[in-house]
């Protein structure tokens, strides 16, 4: 079965502020990808926009109506988030993707869908846009695939930020993993190991927090020992990648050092454990990724993943130690030895 990309040309129309990382010359990037694949493998379809009743499973009512009411307006919504007249339109299409590529996968129509979007969404909280997001589109496909018959959906976030949104929204639901990897301590402040979710969600959320400089070893390092055995005994319905490329070497905001090879390797192995779980049901998300030559190399390597057969992963072995990548398991598991269990 082909690859589904969920893309559109509008998503250069939420605009930001000049010299604001997250511009709309991300989303030029992702036509280019869209086009090429179209001629390729893959099928490409025009995102729906979300709906309120999507939108309002993981956001509160007064918050969706306040982004509503940013229509047509330039504002600023926190430090680093800004709305254009569009964005309101934009991000209901952001989230409207994510949807797609959920019922694509879960439909059978295939087992594979990237939704290539801005703005981003794992920082958006309930209540709350932030740090570039403005609808959190990875939880309102979690929360749609839940309501549509998936009784558990994983969500793995490699992108370099935590995202605090996703771990929030889901914090006391049992029925959706979060498991993090990112760059500790660094914005947005959240995601210590100690953090594993309330009340009957306890254990639910597994966050592996890196420090700055890690390499693919490192990152090949805490796939193996933490995040892919925490899903496999999940067993998901649904595994959804909050596919951020900022760890990347290039990316301007990101102090990590992940190759492009490093990314199409974590890809391919959650890939590998979806086959194992859930049929092969994998769909992925665009989150951040900054830097445009970085992220264009990251998200043609996660396509060609995603469109060609499953197997095992390849890391690249650039022979550097993975000392980073042994505390954050070491941390991430010791939060978590009574919950699960870690090679
Ligand atoms: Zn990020």
């Amino acid at each position: 079965m082909p690859v589904c990309l969920i893309a559109s040309e509008r998503f250069a129309e939420h605009q930001t502020p000049p010299g604001h990382p997250e511009r709309p010359e991300r989303a030029d990037v992702m036509d280019v990808m869209a086009n090429r694949w179209r001629t390729r493998d893959a099928v490409v379809v025009a995102p729906p926009p979300a709906t309120r009743e999507a939108l309002a499973r993981v956001h509160d009512d007064d918050y969706v109506e306040l982004i509503e009411q940013t229509a047509g307006r330039a504002l600023q919504l926190d430090p680093d988030t800004y709305t254009s007249p569009e964005s309101y339109e934009i991000a209901r299409l952001a989230a409207g993707a994510a949807v797609a590529a959920v019922d694509r996968v879960m439909n059978g129509h295939t087992s594979t869908a990237m939704a290539l979007v801005r703005p981003p969404g794992h920082h958006a909280e309930r209540d709350r846009a932030m740090g570039f997001c403005l609808y959190n589109n990875v939880a309102v496909a979690a929360a749609h695939a839940r309501a549509n018959g998936a009784a558990r959906v994983a969500i793995v976030d490699y992108d370099v930020h935590h995202g605090n949104g996703t771990q929030h929204i889901f914090d006391t639901d049992p029925s959706v993993l979060y498991v993090s990897t990112h760059q500790y301590p660094f914005y947005p402040g959240t995601g210590a190991a100690s953090e594993i979710g309330h009340g009957e969600g306890r254990g639910f959320t597994v966050n592996v927090p890196l420090e700055a400089g890690a390499v693919d070893e490192d990152y090949q390092y805490v796939f193996e020992r933490v995040v892919l055995p925490a899903v496999r005994q999940f067993e998901p319905d649904l595994l959804l990648v909050s596919a951020g490329f900022d760890a990347h070497e290039r990316d301007p905001l990101g102090g990590m050092r992940v190759t492009t090879p490093a990314f199409a390797a974590m890809t391919k192995a959650l890939r590998q454990v979806a086959d194992e779980c859930c049929r092969g049901r994998i769909a992925c998300v665009l989150e951040g990724g900054y830097d445009l030559e970085a992220l264009a190399a990251s998200i043609d390597a996660a396509i060609e993943v995603l469109s060609g057969p499953a197997g095992e992963p390849r890391w690249p072995a650039s022979g550097i130690s993975s000392v980073r990548g042994r505390a954050a398991a070491e941390a991430a598991t010791s939060a978590l030895t009574s919950l699960w269990t870690f090679p």
